[in-house]
């Protein structure tokens, strides 16, 4: 049998970090099958869905390299075949058209309440064939009466709800439209899911979900029901005050490979492994030692995480992807040995938008602050570069090893200690005191760039 797994996002707003852990463990578990891993746009809440949303979710997904093997479909899309599904259904009697009255309804409601019952609907309408024709009727499917529904969670194990607990589900609305848990259950049949990773919010929709499969006489796929992902503090996260959207890790120069990887362990682990290839999780993965409790969100690690992929990344990918912040700021990476500075900075930072800076002071010093400026640009300090300008320009040989020497001997001559002329050095080429080595430096601004930036005023 093929694994076939699903990611079925609603498209009520952004794809939000929980749901990129749910897409990750699908896809993932799809691939490391060699099965296939679909995308289904859950659009029936006309609502709240919006194209935006639809756009926002399929960007996210393409950012995080989730490739699907089908899809993306569309929900409302599909209303001809919940449509044919339901009168089927109607037809072999399974599902049944319910006339009363949102009033009548209510009092039901309110008699089962006060007489200490669980609400739930009467049947009136089954066998009653005695209605008020003008009104539209929604259709109700036939819940089992008696017995259980039982399933074994691959995260959760054994779930058993007994088939009183569950109500005769509304399918279609009065207008016709086929409801949410019955289009789920109807595309879930016709895409021939094997696996279902979903969050546990959607737990409760599961015993009424098999009982619509069986009714169908579609295969029931096995269910993983993904625990949520917490604050740091145990709380749940928000809009308002986290991250929650993916595209927010972008913007804060979060790596997609550092993401996937850190939401990886969301729930999931491989011993002490940290820091891993999403190859490398392809092949580890499996849904069954997922764990049952929340997670929690650790913004530190995950900013950890991503400096250890940016510090093992190639430097032509490492480049692509830094490389349209440094167009932005004019800077051609050509005039200067990109690669040598790459070496020297990826290790400087935790995201790519530090590394960003980090290189960028290589083409175009920064503007110093005005407190580095009066601690480290003393008329002492201006008189000693202008000496080691001087010295510079007498160097016949512009290699590392020669910088090094030379810097050497000028601090002996000078008889000052190397930080004496590295702060106000660093300061004149690179506009900040915080670069690598600046031996280094000079080396690959080259003796020219050297030179001039040497010979202009600072303040
Ligand atoms: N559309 C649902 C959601 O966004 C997911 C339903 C499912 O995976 O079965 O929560």
């Amino acid at each position: 049998m093929t694994v076939k797994t699903r990611f079925a996002p609603s498209p009520t707003g952004f794809l939000h970090i929980g749901g990129a852990r749910t897409a990750l463990f699908s896809w993932a578990f799809a691939r490391h099958n060699k099965g296939k891993f679909i995308l289904r746009v859950e659009d029936t809440d006309v609502e709240r869905s919006t194209q935006e949303s639809v756009d926002s979710i399929l960007d996210a997904m393409q950012w995080l390299n989730l490739s699907y093997d089908e899809g993306p479909f569309y929900q409302m899309q599909r209303m001809d075949r919940y449509k044919s599904v339901i009168q089927q259904m109607l037809a072999d009697g399974s599902a049944y058209y319910c006339y009363c009255s949102r009033e009548e309804l209510d009092a039901l409601r309110e008699e089962q309440m006060s007489n200490k019952e669980k609400p739930r609907y009467n049947r009136k309408c089954l066998n009653n064939h005695e209605h008020d024709q003008t009104r539209s009727p929604v259709v109700r499917f036939k819940n089992p009466t008696d017995g259980v529904v039982v399933w074994n969670d691959l995260v959760k194990g054994r779930i058993e709800i007994a088939n009183s607990e569950l109500d005769d589900l509304i399918i279609a609305r009065s207008d016709g439209t086929p409801t949410y848990n019955f289009c789920v259950v109807v595309d879930d049949w016709d895409m021939q899911i094997t696996h279902v990773t979903r969050g546990d919010d959607h737990v409760n929709n599961t015993p009424r979900q098999i009982n619509i499969l069986q009714a169908l006489g579609a295969p029931v796929p096995q269910y993983a029901h993904l625990p949520m992902i917490l604050r740091d503090d145990g709380q749940k996260m928000s809009k308002r005050r986290d991250p929650v959207s993916v595209m927010q890790y972008q913007e804060m120069g979060i790596l997609p490979e550092a993401l996937l990887n850190y939401l990886s362990r969301l729930c999931w682990g491989h011993g002490d492994d940290e820091v891993f290839s999403i190859a490398q999780f392809v092949e580890w993965f499996n849904l069954d030692n997922i764990s049952p409790s929340p997670a929690r969100f650790d913004m530190k690690k995950l900013f950890w995480v991503n400096s250890q992929h940016i510090k093992n990344m190639d430097n032509v990918k490492l480049l692509e992807v830094i490389e349209p912040g440094l167009i932005k700021l004019g800077i051609d990476v050509k005039e200067l040995d990109i690669t040598s500075i790459l070496d020297l900075v990826k290790t400087r930072g935790d995201n790519l938008n530090t590394i960003t800076q980090e290189v960028a002071y290589f083409y175009q010093p920064q503007t110093a602050s005005q407190d580095d400026v009066t601690k480290h640009l003393t008329d002492l300090a201006i008189s000693l570069l202008n000496a080691f300008a001087n010295a510079l320009d007498g160097l016949d040989e512009w290699s590392l090893e020669a910088i090094k020497a030379m810097v050497k001997e000028f601090c002996a001559v000078q008889n000052i200690k190397m930080p004496q002329l590295g702060m106000p050095l660093r300061l004149k080429l690179c506009g900040t005191t915080q670069t690598p080595s600046f031996d280094a430096v000079l080396y690959i601004l080259g003796k020219n760039n050297v030179l001039s930036r040497l010979s202009k005023s600072i303040s």
